[in-house]
């Protein structure tokens, strides 16, 4: 289990400061699928980023299994990250990049492509692995994105709208192969999107974000039967 407890991240802005997240506090259970939503500038991103550890809080605390994470570095925290701006590594093939977590911690080279072929046969990329990224569509490349995932046995999965670069049809696809890689690592998952539809499909459970604060968390059917005020009520489209 993943806890995040009263976390607070301000950052300087000229003239003063912005708050972009607000006390936030929220367990992510193993193999709990959990998505952030909520308007633009609402806090979401910031609040996975210091999941990832790339911002440090201003305060409050980030826990795995009651391991204090809240100052560990990004690279020392095992989270697979899905991000819009952390894609593959263009210079590596594919297979150099969907078995990179394995390099970084001295698996020799002929165990670590194999294991990169396997995850690249679930993800049906299989004849890909000798590409360049750049010679992927964007689809595959969110397929290569995920079997490294499975490769790098995350303590978290943490994803950053890895669907807006896609159109409708893949998006479809690419949203079931993350349930797929969600599902195999049984691990805590935590997705951004603004998009309500993605978060009532994929999640177990949705907080809903407004203004650096988490106005309600609960399951599609919480939320839609019972929300707690009218932004809930309209962010999730039942106004009435
Ligand atoms: P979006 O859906 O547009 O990505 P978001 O809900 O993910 O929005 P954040 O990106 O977390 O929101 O931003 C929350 C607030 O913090 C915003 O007002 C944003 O302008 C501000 N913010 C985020 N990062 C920084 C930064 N590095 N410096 C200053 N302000 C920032």
């Amino acid at each position: 289990t993943i806890k995040i407890d009263n976390l607070r991240k301000e950052f300087d802005v000229p003239g003063g400061i912005e708050v972009a997240v607000d006390g936030v506090s929220l367990d992510i259970g193993d193999g709990e699928f959990v998505t952030l939503v909520g308007p633009s500038g609402c806090g979401k991103t910031t609040t996975l980023r210091c999941i990832a550890g790339l911002e440090t809080p201003t305060s409050g605390q980030i826990t795995h299994e009651g391991e204090d994470l809240t100052y560990i570095p990004a690279n020392k925290r095992n989270m697979a990250m899905m991000f819009q701006n952390i894609a593959l590594y263009p210079h590596m093939t594919i297979v150099d990049n969907i078995a990179y977590p394995l390099k970084v911690i001295g698996v020799p080279k002929s165990e670590r492509h194999e294991e990169a072929r396997e995850a690249a046969e679930i993800m049906q990329i299989g004849e890909l692995l000798d590409k360049y990224p750049g010679e992927l569509s964007g689809g595959q490349r969110q397929r290569a994105a995920l079997a490294r995932t499975l490769v790098q046995d995350p303590v978290a999965f943490l994803m950053d709208e890895p669907l807006s670069d896609l159109d409708a049809k893949l998006k479809v696809e690419i949203r079931k192969e993350i349930q797929k890689v969600h599902k195999r690592l049984e691990k805590s998952t935590v997705y951004v999107t603004h998009d309500q539809e993605e978060a009532m499909t994929m999640s177990d459970r949705i907080a809903v974000m407004n203004d650096g604060q988490i106005e309600q968390v609960g399951t599609r059917d919480e939320l839609y039967n019972y929300p707690v005020n009218t932004f809930v009520a309209s962010f999730i489209g039942n106004p009435s």
